[in-house]
């Protein structure tokens, strides 16, 4: 969820940051990415490490934001719906 490309290489990107050596984050820390923007994001240099931080953390917040509006995630006893207007 950074380009919104749909091309069948979506899947999910680990946070990077705050892991071990050689560890990966738990998997419910991903953020959907098509192959090019996980590339990009994992050895490209387009961007340095805070600007890497920032767009993880932007894609993470709009597959959580797709994942919960989807009912792909349901959170017990919060209604997500009612908050809608915010
Ligand atoms: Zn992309």
């Amino acid at each position: 969820m950074n380009c919104g490309v749909e091309d069948g290489t979506v899947c999910a990107a680990h946070r990077n940051q705050g892991k071990g050596m050689g560890l990966k984050n738990p998997d419910s820390l991903v953020a959907s990415l098509c192959h090019k923007c996980h590339y990009e994001l994992d050895n490209g240099n387009s961007m340095n490490r805070e600007e890497k931080r920032y767009m993880w953390d932007q894609c993470f917040i709009k597959t959580m934001k797709y994942l919960i509006e989807n009912e792909k995630v349901v959170i017990n006893d919060w209604n997500w719906k009612q908050y809608k207007d915010y």
